[in-house]
Order: structure tokens, then C-alpha cells, then sequence
């Protein structure tokens, strides 16, 4: 360990980390500070130490997300256990408006991918281990963080192994650059007063694998129910080599991600395996035949918050630290990958021209760069989420006529596509 870095990342998560991987093979000197022992893309399974970023959940990634991956360097290693999604079915319970996406109409191998969130963790921490660059600093914490003229000076604290507490380090840390990517409830952005704005949407989102009768065929479904909309996503082997995927009969899982209410979500996970079952069987239907096993039942309270500043001098905020989304659309990791991208390549230029990296002329740039996009992702991320959970009649016959609108104009559905594939706001000249 350094006393003096570039560029320090507190939080090893999918942002951080994938930050990290960004900016490896470069002249900058770069530390990541993570509190769960993950080592060589071994991630600890003691319940103890949960690790929050590379949990039981999967993530769709969009294709933009791939493009960005291939860029990396990482995306053979992350499609080893990556589900292409080819087409996407979007539609309301009990309604008649539906719609469809195809990857095909859109001249790409998939829509996006889903891969389970350990697997990425693997991924992106095995990258970090075998560069020079990187001071992996782990477990460890981030306990104070203060700025001055010149640097943002880090007190850690590192864990004990014996006791497993985390007792204050003696040595401190600067940085020409800190960049916080400690997640949605940032204690760093809570110690240097940077203020969250947070929207409650009053939900849980319960999250699980599924197996089915009928293989999902590579598509994925988002259904807006009463309560909440849902998301089922393939999972499961896929020859990504070959254009024409084989389906394998075998292996039909799907992760869920439903969304309820707060006051039903207890009663819900309380429920057995085949009392969850009926229940999820009688509001997703039967477009994957019979629901015939489920897994271990997580649940996450469901906010779109916002860090009121996302730059000062020395500081920049990322990822669920700087904007937490609605699950349901698949776009909050998406979002802070694009914003990933931006902010190494800026930090790379900024350095290559010997200009000060933790300048707030350079990290305006960032910002610059990313409002369009996280203006955009996190307003229809919103929308979507707010009219589909109106129960409201006069409401559901406009999504009705939404999804069909959808259907038959170009311009619309192009859109709706544009989003779901990740390239929303960028220039990706793909459709
Ligand atoms: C149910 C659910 C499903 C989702 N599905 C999708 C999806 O399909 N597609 C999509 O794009 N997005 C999805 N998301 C969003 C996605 O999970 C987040 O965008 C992503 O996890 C954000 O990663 P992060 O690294 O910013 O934060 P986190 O994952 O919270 O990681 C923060 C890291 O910081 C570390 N840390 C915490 N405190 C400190 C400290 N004091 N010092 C140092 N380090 C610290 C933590 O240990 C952790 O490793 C989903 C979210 C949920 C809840």
C-alpha cells in the first residue's frame, strides 16, 4: 500500500471494480478500498460477510453493456456464464395491450445478457489481481475523508481476522482523485455532507430463480400485475459461440424480479415453496408452461435516490452512490457502466495532457458528458415504474394503448429498444 495515489476507488462492487479494470494498464497509480474479503475471484460466502455488490442476483446487461465489456477486455471471460436475451415481451395482466422486442429486427446477436452477479464479481476481481497498477486494499473501510488544497486525505480502518472487527490503520491515504463508488446508502457521501434526494416507491423487490416446464426460449418478460411489475429472465447455458443458440431442455431457469408493495412483501417471503408458487403461477400466467421449483427468496426496498452533487474538487460520486434506479427496467447498472467509461477515458486524457486529474475543470467535463444520459435512463427508469403501478382504470387503458402504440410505431418501439439495449444516450449508430 501507497500513501499517495492517483485515483482512489472506495467501494470494490461492480462500479468500483469495473473502474478499476478501466483504468488498468495505464500510467496512474490507482488503490480500491473494499471491506468484504474478496481475493483472486474467490468472493467469501460466510453469511457474516455478505457481500453486497456480488450477491445471489443476476444483473441483465444490455448489449451496450457488452460493447462496453469487449472494450475492457473482459467480455469472453463474462459471456462464459452470460444468457443472451433475443427477444423481450412486455405486457399487462388481466389487459390486452402487449408488445415484443427482437433482436433480430435489430441486427444484433441479442438484446442484452443476463449473468449472475457472482460470476461478474469473479470477473472484474480477477481482472484487478493480476495488474500492477492496482493496490486492491481489502477488507478494508473507508472512516474519514477529509479534502484540502491539494489532495482528499483517506483514514481506513482493516479488518481484523481474528476478531473479524475492523480496527482503525495507522497509515492514512491521499489522492489526487477520489472516486466514491461505496453504493446506495454512501457513508463517505454521508461524512463529506453530500445529500441523497430519495423517492420511496413504497416497494419491495423480491428476488429469486425459477425453474419452468417450458424453456424460456432466450426472451425475456416484463409484466406489470396489480402489485407490481415483475421481470422473468432466462438463465441457463446457451452455445454463444454458434449464431443459431441451441437450446438446452434441461436447464429452463429464470430470475425473477417482482416488485410488491411493503406491507405485502413480509407475507409473501413467509409463504412456503408452493404457496409462492400458486401465487406467482396465477400472476405471470402461463407463457412459460408450469412453475415447477423456486430458490432462495431475497427482498430489496425499492428507491430512486439521487446524490444532490455528483462532483467537487477531488471528489467524483458513481454508481448506486450517485443515482439508484427502480430495478424493473434493467438500467441502473447499465447506467453507471456508460458512466464508467466516461469518467476513465476523461481521467486518462486529462492525465495524458498533464492536466490535474482532480480539477474541477476536468470533472465538470464528466459531468458534461453524463447528464443527457442520466437525465434520460433515470426519467423513463421513473415513468415506466410509476405507470405501470397504477391500478387506476382510465390508466391501464393508456398503457394499453401505450404497449400497442409501441407495436405498430417504428419511431416508439425504436426507442423503447434504444433504452432496453443500453444506448439510449449514446451516439452508437447500432440501429
Ligand atoms: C433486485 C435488483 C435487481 C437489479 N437488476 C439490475 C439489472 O438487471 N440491470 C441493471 O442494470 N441494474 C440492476 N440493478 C441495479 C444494480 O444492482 C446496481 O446498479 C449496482 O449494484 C450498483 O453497484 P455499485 O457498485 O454502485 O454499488 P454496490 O453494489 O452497493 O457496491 C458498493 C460497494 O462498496 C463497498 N463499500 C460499502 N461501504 C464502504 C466503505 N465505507 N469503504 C469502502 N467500501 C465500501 C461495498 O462493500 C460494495 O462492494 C438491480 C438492483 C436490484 C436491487
Amino acid at each position: 500500500m501507497n500513501s499517495h495515489y492517483d485515483v482512489v476507488i472506495i467501494g470494490g462492487g461492480m462500479v468500483g471494480a469495473s473502474l478499476a479494470v478501466a483504468l488498468k494498464n495505464t500510467k496512474l497509480n490507482i488503490a480500491v478500498i473494499e471491506p468484504y474479503p474478496i481475493s483472486s475471484g474467490e468472493i467469501e460466502r460466510e453469511e457474516k460477510l455478505y457481500q453486497p455488490s456480488y450477491d445471489a442476483r443476476s444483473t441483465a446487461l444490455s448489449w451496450g453493456s457488452r460493447l462496453i465489456y469487449q472494450q475492457l477486455g473482459l467480455w469472453q471471460k463474462l459471456s462464459l456464464h452470460a444468457t443472451p436475451i433475443k427477444k423481450i415481451h412486455v405486457s399487462d395482466r388481466g389487459r390486452f395491450g402487449a408488445t415484443r422486442l427482437d433482436a433480430d429486427s435489430y441486427r444484433v446477436e441479442a438484446l442484452g445478457y443476463v449473468v449472475p452477479n457472482e460470476w461478474i464479481g469473479k470477473t472484474l476481481v480477477s481482472g484487478l489481481n493480476s495488474h500492477g497498477n492496482i493496490d486492491f486494499i481489502c477488507p478494508a473501510k473507508v472512516e474519514g475523508i477529509t479534502r484540502t488544497e491539494s489532495a482528499t486525505c483517506i483514514t481506513l480502518s482493516k479488518r481484523n481476522d481474528e476478531t473479524g472487527d475492523y480496527d482503525l490503520a495507522e497509515e492514512t491515504v491521499t489522492a489526487d482523485l477520489v472516486v466514491i463508488a461505496d453504493g446506495g446508502r454512501s457513508e463517505t457521501c454521508q461524512k463529506l455532507g453530500i445529500e441523497m434526494q430519495t423517492h420511496s416507491y413504497g416497494q419491495h423487490a423480491l428476488v429469486t430463480n425459477v425453474t419452468t416446464s417450458k424453456h424460456h426460449g432466450y426472451e425475456a418478460f416484463e409484466r406489470f400485475t396489480e402489485s407490481g411489475p415483475m421481470a422473468m429472465l432466462p438463465l441457463g447455458a446457451a452455445d454463444n459461440s454458434a449464431k443459431n443458440t441451441a437450446l438446452n431442455p434441461t436447464d429452463s431457469r429464470c430470475a425473477l424480479v417482482w416488485t410488491l408493495p411493503e406491507d405485502q412483501v413480509e407475507d409473501v417471503m413467509a409463504m412456503s415453496d408452493s404457496e409462492f408458487m400458486a401465487l406467482l403461477q396465477d400472476r405471470f400466467g402461463y407463457r412459460l408452461g408450469q412453475i415447477e421449483q423456486v430458490g432462495v427468496r431475497h427482498h430489496y426496498p425499492l428507491k430512486l435516490s439521487q446524490s444532490a452533487e455528483q462532483v467537487r474538487a477531488g471528489i467524483v460520486v458513481v454508481g448506486n452512490a450517485a443515482h439508484a434506479l427502480h430495478p424493473v427496467a434493467g438500467q441502473g447498472y447499465n447506467l453507471a457502466l456508460r458512466g464508467v467509461l466516461s469518467l476513465a477515458e476523461l481521467i486518462v486524457k486529462a492525465a495524458n495532457q498533464d492536466e490535474p486529474i482532480g480539477s474541477l475543470t476536468v470533472l465538470q467535463r464528466y459531468i458534461e458528458d453524463r447528464y443527457v444520459d442520466q437525465d434520460k435512463t433515470i426519467l423513463f427508469s421513473d415513468k415506466i415504474t410509476r405507470l405501470f403501478g397504477d391500478t387506476n382504470t382510465g390508466v391501464g387503458l393508456l398503457r394499453d394503448m401505450g404497449l400497442i402504440g409501441l407495436d405498430i410505431l417504428p419511431g416508439a418501439k425504436r426507442f423503447f429498444a434504444r433504452q432496453a439495449m443500453g444506448l439510449g444516450g449514446s451516439e452508437a449508430k447500432i440501429l
